[in-house]
């Protein structure tokens, strides 16, 4: 028999898509992605993006609190081994602090499941939206039929793939200044931002809220961003612009993380070194939706394109999309929790539209 609603992605979109389908009955089934090698390098393992991250300090209702009480509510709400999972975390500091990402991705799996939300963990790698009900295929050979499906396989950061770059993530490497840069190891540093498009002009004025001074590397001599945004940053005091050049390395030991960045030139062969806290990628974000082509309508960037302001449909009706992989512009969170029930609200009344409740 058809599942009435599939969800593809185990974000903060998807299990919130899960927590009000499941409440609505309409008994989910997630598909939260499979853990593969592939997946790690890629940086799109299950719990999605979040999990890649430290404190998450933005997500409405975690303020500060004390470690030990953290710990007290994930081992409460968690089943053990779900909760020796992320143990490491709650043990290794100490004193007040936010909750970290894995441990909210944690319990949004959870709340999700609470209410009987089925849960397989793979990937799903081909899709027919041609015919209804939908026919879905993951990595390791399932086939699920679906009335409707909600799409919200978010989007991955882009890295320069430098080795260096890989061992300091978290340390003084990062993909978001919104979320990372108000963190203490940036505060009164100087910090590079490595891009040139409307991304890079944004989390460098934004980062000069912090930082002593904020370098943005560009590999040409133009930015690509609009006239306006890059009008901020060339007037900012704070901001040094090193045109034509990239990050060949980035220097840091094991103690204090980035130290420094060492660029190369793209026009001759000169090197030099920038003392750093940190470095801040804003080269472009890469959503996935690669098992879709061919199969929903997609911008020239590859992200679902939504066809209705304020809905979350696609162009296949049945099919919605919620989150980074239909959103390159607010990228948070909780925009992609409120997308994510806005998906499931959808797909509750398209399925009562056609009678299948
Ligand atoms: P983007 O416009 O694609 O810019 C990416 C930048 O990274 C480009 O300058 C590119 O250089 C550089 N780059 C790409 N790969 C690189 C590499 N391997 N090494 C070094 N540099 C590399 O991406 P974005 O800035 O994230 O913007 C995405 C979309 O969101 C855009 O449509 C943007 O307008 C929009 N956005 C809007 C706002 C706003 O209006 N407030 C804020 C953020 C984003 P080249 O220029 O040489 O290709």
């Amino acid at each position: 028999m058809a599942e009435k609603v599939v969800i593809i992605g185990s974000g903060p979109a998807g299990w919130t898509a899960a927590i009000y389908a499941a409440r609505a009955n309409l008994e989910p089934l997630v598909f939260e992605g499979a853990i593969t090698p592939e997946n790690q390098q890629k940086g799109t393992l299950p719990l999605g993006q979040l999990a890649l991250t430290t404190e998450v300090e933005n997500y409405p209702s975690w303020p500060h609190m004390e470690s030990n009480a953290l710990a007290a509510v994930l081992k409460s709400a968690l089943a053990p081994e779900r909760f020796a999972n992320i143990e490491h975390l709650t043990t290794s500091h100490t004193g007040r602090r936010t909750i970290f990402g894995p441990e909210l991705m944690e319990l949004m799996r959870q709340q999700a499941m609470n209410f009987g939300t089925r849960v397989i963990t793979d990937d799903v790698v081909q899709v027919d939206f041609k015919n209804h009900p939908f026919r879905l295929t993951s990595l390791g050979g399932k086939q699920v039929e679906a009335l409707t499906v909600i799409v919200a396989t978010g989007a991955r950061a882009n890295y320069l793939g430098l080795e260096s770059e890989e061992r300091f993530k978290n340390r003084g490497v990062s993909a978001c200044a919104v979320c990372d840069g108000a963190l203490p190891r940036f505060k009164n540093q100087p910090l590079v931002v490595v891009g040139g498009g409307d991304s890079a002009m944004e989390e460098a004025t934004y980062l000069t809220q912090f930082a002593s001074k904020v370098y943005i590397v560009h590999r040409r001599d133009k930015f690509r961003a609009s006239k306006i945004m890059q009008q901020r940053v060339l007037e900012n005091p704070k901001i040094e612009v090193k045109w034509n050049r990239v990050v060949e390395e980035v220097l840091g030991d094991d103690e204090h993380g980035v130290t420094g960045v060492r660029l190369r030139s793209t026009v001759d062969d000169t090197t030099e070194e920038l003392k750093v806290a940190g470095m801040f990628l804003a080269i472009g974000h890469t959503p996935n939706t690669a098992f879709l082509e061919g199969q929903l309508e997609l911008t020239e960037t590859k992200y679902i394109r939504w066809t209705k302001p304020f809905r979350t449909w696609t162009s296949v009706e049945g099919v919605f999309a919620a989150g980074d992989v239909a959103d390159d512009y607010y990228r948070q969170a909780v925009t992609a929790a409120g997308s994510g029930c806005m998906a499931a609200l959808d797909a509750e009344r398209y399925l009562a539209h056609k009678g299948w409740l």
